[in-house]
């Protein structure tokens, strides 16, 4: 059983803000900003290293940066956002299903990165 496969297949409800063949955007159930989009693969991968290693990975993270693009435009942040992406457990990632969250909507000053 997979949360995001659950959401993407439309067994879960989720609040969609762009969808393609490839992708489905949908806002984060706890969000940390006034815009918190999650970019999910449709195709499930485990993580960004199983999209290098898998079959199609080209294909679905060129699909990511264009969603990520339409994120953009339809949540108006033309200032600017940022994109995270955890890996594995050290990295702090809880759903085992690659996504790409879309942060955005204030200024991000403080950061580590
Ligand atoms: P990560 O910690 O990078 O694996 O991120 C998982 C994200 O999924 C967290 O920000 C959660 O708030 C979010 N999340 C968990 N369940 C749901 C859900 N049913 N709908 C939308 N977002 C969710
Ligand atoms: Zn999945």
């Amino acid at each position: 059983m997979c949360l995001f496969c659950d959401i993407v297949e439309g067994k879960i409800p989720s609040t969609k803000v762009y969808e393609n063949d490839e992708v489905l955007c949908f806002n984060d159930i706890s969000p940390a900003a006034p815009v918190h989009v999650l970019v999910v693969p449709k195709k499930h991968f485990d993580n960004i290293r199983d999209i290098a290693n898998g079959e199609d990975g080209a294909r679905y993270l060129l699909a990511v940066s264009k969603a990520i693009d339409e994120v953009a435009r339809i949540k108006g942040l033309e200032g600017g956002f940022r994109v995270v992406n955890n890996c594995g457990e050290d990295g702090g990632q809880t759903v085992n299903h690659v996504h790409f969250h879309v942060v955005g909507g204030l200024k991000l000053n403080e950061h580590i990165l």
